[in-house]
């Protein structure tokens, strides 16, 4: 997702955005997730401020049995952009803003990587198909939510 500062007026705009990013599940990185975003966008002169709901989903094997589990997140994110002359630069401020400078030749910020880490940090430690997913036999590797097995270690 780029913001154009060249074509951006002061005044509040409202922004959606849909895409897709890859990177946000650690374990798969590979996986790209689908991304919604909804942004009010607040330009006064040199500063862009930017407020953000995110949601994610994507499908991703289970960690217990391997089938595929859907995965679905929200996130928000809170961008505080100023145009300079000289290099860009992001940094996290006390609210938790990001702080970008922008540079005034280029004009245009990328909020992939923000809207990425944002929600990294909601993706939980452990993603299962459902709730009640009872996993792979330890022993067998029999799938115990389509089969029982008779290994031991289930009756003792
Ligand atoms: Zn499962
Ligand atoms: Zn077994």
């Amino acid at each position: 997702m780029i913001i154009d500062f060249s074509t951006l007026q002061d005044g509040v705009h409202k922004v959606d955005w849909t895409g897709e990013i890859p990177g946000v599940d650690l374990i798969y990185p590979e996986i790209v997730a689908a991304i919604q975003v909804r942004a009010k966008i607040h330009r006064l002169q040199e500063v862009v401020t930017i407020r953000a709901a995110l949601r994610a989903q994507l499908e991703r094997p289970c960690d217990r049995c391997l089938r595929p589990a859907v995965l679905a997140i929200e996130s928000s994110l809170y961008v505080v952009a100023k145009l300079r002359t000289g290099l860009s630069a992001a940094e996290m401020g006390d609210d938790g803003e990001v702080l970008i400078s922008v540079d005034r030749e280029e004009s245009m910020v990328d909020l992939t990587d923000h809207i990425r880490e944002s929600l990294i940090v909601e993706v939980p430690m452990t993603i299962l198909c459902g709730d009640d997913c009872k996993g792979l036999c330890p022993q067998c590797g029999a799938d115990l939510n389509e089969e029982s097995c008779s290994c031991r270690w289930q009756s003792e």
